[in-house]
């Protein structure tokens, strides 16, 4: 372990989908370029999606690499490859892919191994794998639980847990109102999380989680304190300790690593951004659902159609349920139509390089929390169209709380990420679209709002800057706990 002259070494655990490993890259390169040696532990094929990224850190002096440890499909019957939440083939087959990572028994093995081997000073696991705290404080190393979400949405949580104020409404569609937070945040029955039989192992897993949390040193979240002011002093009023650390996508400065950051995207670049500089400034929307979520053929025609309608310049990228013809999904002639003004890239896009171009002035997004606090850091308004998780959480605190998003009116929360028939029409999208784009008086004063947030971040994270205090605060916290367990 480190003591003052030693450098602090810190593992990184994230849990296997992109919405989860993406950020916890970013922060284990964030610790490293603050001096520390950071180890990402993850299995071969999620690997793949950085090791690129890693090798220019560590050509740029970085001390930073990646360990890799076996992913147990076949002990779980998921089929060979499938190592990603994102590459789950079916609603049944998360419960197993859950039991493969989350439960801990089937990684915990290699993954004590390497605590062994090389006694970091702290483990900083993903949320979805309480069991780390447990292997961890075998050895003595504290664990600090990463977040995927903000703090505001853990505080809703752990309100609704504690309140149950869903409970006092006699329909789904009644609104209530959330007791005793920073602000009036209003809900409805329909949008809140319900894991039904299958997901029993999800209901167990919280369980843990909760557990876990409260047994780690601590939790860092991707977002600053600017944003959320109210919620960091609710959560320490919960007797949690947290520190904000974001936005993360932040520390993505170089085109390259904007470009590349998690998958591959089958569009060139170039083509992207030559596309977006013939755009005038604030014109463009850009429209995407995440890693995870794939439409139904009739929602995404709704969604071309609705695009088309508005007639506001648009990039939209497009993934379709499995198995499913994902080239005759678009109304005809749509593409033709849309030449010069709808761009469509297929399964994944380069999304921060696109979201910080002055060309886009709006998203689209099903406010996973990265593509939120990408939205937010790259000052754009959003529209808010949640699907599942706590993404009507991220919903709220974008449209009642910042109030610089509206929503596209989606009010039905689903367990899984392939969704069946229309959730929007093309009408509605087109009023919302225009509404955000058309600048008007309301879309001016989010736009407004969006942009003093965009700015906020970027201080944030600049030296002196909220996150980059946190920053320095834990790991200065993480040396002295390392030196007083010599
Ligand atoms: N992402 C991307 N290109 C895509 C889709 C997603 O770069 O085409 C990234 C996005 O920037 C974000 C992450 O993948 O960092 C998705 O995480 P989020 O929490 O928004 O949603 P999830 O995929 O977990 O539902």
């Amino acid at each position: 372990m480190g003591t003052e002259s030693q450098q602090l070494h810190v593992f990184f655990f994230p849990f296997m989908a992109q919405g989860h490993l993406i950020p916890l890259v970013d922060v284990a390169r964030l610790f490293a370029s603050r001096g520390t040696k950071s180890t990402i532990i993850t299995t071969p094929l999620n690997a793949l999606h950085f090791a690129e990224t890693i090798d220019r850190d560590k050509h740029s002096g970085l001390d930073i690499e990646i360990q890799i440890i076996p992913f147990p499909a076949a002990e779980v019957g998921l089929p060979e490859g499938c190592e990603s939440a994102d590459s789950v083939p079916s609603q049944d087959m998360a419960t197993n892919f859950f039991q493969a990572v989350s439960h801990g028994t089937l990684l915990q093995q290699p993954f004590e191994q390497l605590l062994e081997n090389h006694r970091p000073d702290c483990v900083i696991a993903d949320m979805f794998l309480p069991w780390t705290t447990n292997a961890a404080n075998k050895y003595g190393i504290p664990r600090l639980v990463f977040h995927f979400t903000s703090l505001f949405s853990l505080c809703v949580i752990e309100n609704i847990e504690m309140y149950a104020p869903h409970k006092n409404v006699t329909s789904d569609a009644e609104v209530f109102e959330l007791p005793g937070l920073p602000d009036k945040i209003k809900m409805t029955n329909s949008q809140l999380p319900n894991y039904d039989d299958s997901y029993n192992t999800f209901s167990k897993l919280k369980e843990k989680m909760h557990e876990a949390d409260v047994k780690s040193f601590g939790v860092l979240v991707n977002s600053f304190y600017e944003l959320e002011p109210a919620y960091a002093e609710y959560y320490k009023g919960m007797g949690r300790r947290a520190w904000h650390i974001g936005p993360v996508s932040r520390c993505n400065i170089n085109a390259i690593d904007k470009a590349e950051r998690g998958k591959k995207s089958l569009i060139d670049v170039h083509n992207c951004l030559s596309w977006l500089n013939s755009k005038e400034p604030d014109s463009v929307l850009y429209v995407s659902f995440g890693s995870h979520t794939r439409f139904s053929a009739t929602q995404l025609q709704h969604i071309a159609m609705g695009l088309e309608a508005s007639q506001v310049p648009f990039i939209w990228v497009v993934r379709m349920a499995k198995n499913k013809d994902t080239n005759n999904f678009l109304p005809e002639g749509f593409e033709e139509r849309m030449e010069g003004k709808g761009l469509i890239i297929k399964d994944w896009a380069p999304q921060v390089l696109i979201l910080n171009h002055p060309s886009v002035g709006g998203f689209l997004t099903h406010c996973g929390w990265n593509s939120t606090v990408e939205g937010i850091s790259a000052g754009v308004p959003l529209i808010t169209w949640p699907v599942f998780a706590e993404q009507f959480y991220n919903e709220k605190l974008v449209t009642q709380v910042l109030k610089t998003g509206i929503t596209a009116g989606n009010e039905v929360w689903n367990c899984w990420i392939e969704l069946e028939g229309l959730l929007v029409t093309k009408e509605k999208i087109k009023e919302v679209v225009t509404q955000l784009m058309d600048n008007g008086q309301q879309a001016q004063d989010m736009r407004k709002r969006a942009r003093e947030l965009g700015e906020m971040s970027k201080r944030a994270v600049e030296i002196g800057g909220s996150s980059y205090n946190d920053l320095t605060t834990i790991i200065e916290e993480l040396r002295v706990h390392s030196q007083k367990s010599l």
